[in-house]
C-alpha cells in the first residue's frame, strides 16, 4: 500500500489522478525488453511494442534472463518502457544522429546508454560515465556486452567532466533520485523515501547539474530525467536551471494517444509517465537548450599512438574500417575509431577510462590472445573460425565449465550462440580451454531442465 505520507506529497503534482494512480500500483508492472538494432533479427517480433521506441517489447510473462544465452550475447536488453523514451526524444532533436560528443553521466548499469549507442552513428563518440566504482564495473560489462566500439566508458565525479569545457552536444543527465517511480518493482524504496529525502535528491541534483554544465557545448542539448513523482526533482530542477543558465526550450510533437503528460515550465517541457495513462513505470523526462557561448576545449597536438607492430597482430580480428591501435595499460592494446584518436587524447588527461573502443588483446609468446570483448563486438570480423553451440553447450561455457564438443578444430574457436558471439575457448583438439573471464560466468544453480 502506498504511505499516506507520500500520497499527500503528491497531490500537486502536474497531470496525476490519484484515484487511478493508486490502483495502477496494485496491478504489477510489465517487463520489457529493446532489442539490439545489430545482433537481434526476429527474437521477440510477436510481442507487443513500445509505441515511442520501435525496438522495445513488452513481454508476457518476465523469465529468467540470466538462464538464455541470448542476453549474455547482448541479442537485448532489459529495460523499463517509460525510460525508452528518450529514443523518441533523440531522434527528434537530432535527425542525423552523426559526429556527436554524448556524455551519459549517471549511466549504470547501463539502460540509457545502450539504447544512445544504438542510435548514434558510429562517427559519433558516447562517453558513458559511472561514478560508484562497483556500479562502474556493472556498467562497463553491459557495454561491453552490447559491443559498440564508439561507446568508451569512464568512472569520474561530474566535477572531473565539467572541466571537458564545452565538449558535448549532448548531456544525459539520469539522476539519481528518490525513486517513486519504481515503487511497483521495488517495494523497499517505497518503505524507504520520506519528504527529506527528496529534499537531498534535489539539492543533489542540482549540484550534479551545475558540476557537469561546463562541458556542455553552446546550443547543446541537456537531457534530464528522474524515476521519481516529485516535483521538487522534476519541475523545480527545470525552473532551477532557468534561474541559474540560459537556457530554452523545444517543441516536440508527443502523439496524445500516448498517454504522456506534458508539464510546462516557461518554454521548457518535462514529460511525464504515470502507470494508469501509460504502460510502463513512473518517469520524468526534458530536453534543455544551453544558450550560453562557452569556447571548446581543444585536444593537446601530439604524435600519435598508434602501434603498428600490434595492430598488424591483432587487425584480422575486425572488419576492415578506419581504426587506430593504442595501448592504454600495460600489455593491453585497444582499436579506436581514427576519428576518435584526438578524443582519446583529451579524455585521457581528465578521466578516468575503463574502456576505450574495443579491447583487441595482447600479444603473447606465440600468438595473439584476443579478448573477451573482440566475441562481443558488432565490429568483429566475420571470418574468424567459429563454433556454433546449443543451448546446453551455451550455458555450460557460461557458467566456465567444459561441455561435450567433438572434432573441434585446434586454435582459438569464437564459441557463437544462434550466430551471435559468447566468448572463446583454445582448443587443443581433445579438451580445450575456456576464456570467458571469471566475474562473467553464471554464478546460479541451473534447473534441470534448462539443460534440454
Ligand atoms: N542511466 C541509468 C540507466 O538507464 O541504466 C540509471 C541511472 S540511476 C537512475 C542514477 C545513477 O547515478 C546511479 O548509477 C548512481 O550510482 C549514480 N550517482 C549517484 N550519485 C551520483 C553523483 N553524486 N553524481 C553522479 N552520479 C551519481
Amino acid at each position: 500500500m502506498l504511505p499516506p505520507n507520500f500520497l499527500s506529497h503528491l497531490k500537486d503534482v502536474p497531470g496525476i489522478n490519484l484515484e487511478t494512480f493508486v490502483k495502477a500500483h496494485q496491478i504489477a508492472s510489465l517487463t520489457s525488453i529493446r532489442k539490439h538494432p545489430l545482433k537481434s533479427q526476429t527474437h521477440f517480433n510477436d510481442n507487443k511494442q513500445v509505441p515511442w521506441c520501435s525496438s522495445g517489447y513488452y513481454l508476457q510473462e518476465r523469465p529468467v534472463f540470466t538462464l538464455d544465452p541470448l542476453f549474455h550475447a547482448g541479442a537485448y536488453y532489459v529495460q523499463e518502457a517509460s525510460s525508452m523514451f528518450l529514443d523518441y526524444l533523440v531522434r527528434k532533436i537530432f535527425p542525423e544522429r552523426k559526429n556527436l560528443r554524448v556524455l551519459d553521466l549517471c549511466a549504470a548499469p547501463g539502460g540509457k546508454s545502450t539504447l544512445l549507442a544504438s542510435l548514434l552513428d558510429e562517427s559519433s563518440l558516447l562517453l558513458s560515465n559511472e561514478v560508484i566504482r562497483t556500479r562502474a564495473s556493472i556498467l562497463e560489462e553491459n557495454v561491453v556486452r552490447w559491443g559498440y566500439t564508439n561507446n568508451w566508458v569512464c568512472s569520474n565525479d561530474p566535477k572531473d567532466i565539467g572541466k571537458l569545457k564545452g565538449y558535448f552536444d549532448l548531456i544525459v543527465v539520469d539522476a539519481p533520485c528518490s525513486g517513486s517511480g519504481l515503487f511497483r518493482k521495488d517495494a523497499k524504496a517505497m518503505e524507504e523515501w520520506s519528504e527529506a529525502n527528496v529534499q537531498l535528491c534535489s539539492q543533489r541534483q542540482q549540484r550534479i547539474l551545475a558540476d557537469v554544465w561546463d562541458a556542455l557545448k553552446e546550443n547543446g542539448v541537456l537531457i534530464y530525467a528522474t524515476c521519481s513523482y516529485s516535483r521538487e526533482e522534476d519541475e523545480a530542477i527545470l525552473g532551477w536551471l532557468q534561474s541559474e543558465f540560459l537556457v530554452s526550450g523545444f517543441e516536440i510533437n508527443v502523439p496524445t494517444e500516448w498517454g504522456i503528460v506534458e508539464s510546462k515550465v516557461k518554454d521548457l517541457i518535462g514529460y511525464r509517465f504515470f502507470p494508469d495513462n501509460v504502460n510502463g513505470e513512473g518517469f520524468f523526462i526534458a530536453a534543455i537548450q544551453k544558450k550560453e557561448s562557452i569556447d571548446t576545449i581543444k585536444a593537446p597536438k601530439q604524435k600519435s599512438l598508434h602501434d603498428e607492430k600490434q595492430w598488424l597482430s591483432s587487425k584480422h580480428l575486425l572488419i576492415e574500417k578506419d581504426f587506430r591501435c593504442v595501448q592504454d595499460q600495460p600489455n593491453e592494446y585497444h582499436a579506436i575509431e581514427t576519428a576518435h584518436e584526438q578524443d582519446y587524447y583529451l579524455l585521457k588527461q581528465f578521466v578516468y577510462l575503463r574502456k576505450l573502443g574495443v579491447q583487441l588483446g595482447s600479444p603473447s609468446v606465440k600468438d595473439w590472445l584476443p579478448s573477451h570483448e573482440i566475441a562481443l563486438s558488432v565490429d568483429r570480423c566475420q571470418s574468424l573460425p567459429i563454433f556454433e553451440l546449443n543451448k546446453e553447450q551455451a550455458l555450460r561455457f557460461l557458467k566456465k565449465e567444459n561441455f561435450e564438443a567433438n572434432q573441434l578444430p585446434k586454435g582459438w574457436l569464437l564459441l557463437t550462440y544462434q550466430g551471435l558471439g559468447l566468448g572463446w575457448i583454445k582448443s587443443l583438439g581433445n579438451r580445450f580451454n575456456n576464456y570467458l573471464p571469471k566475474h562473467w560466468r553464471i554464478r546460479m544453480e541451473i534447473p534441470d531442465e534448462e539443460w534440454q
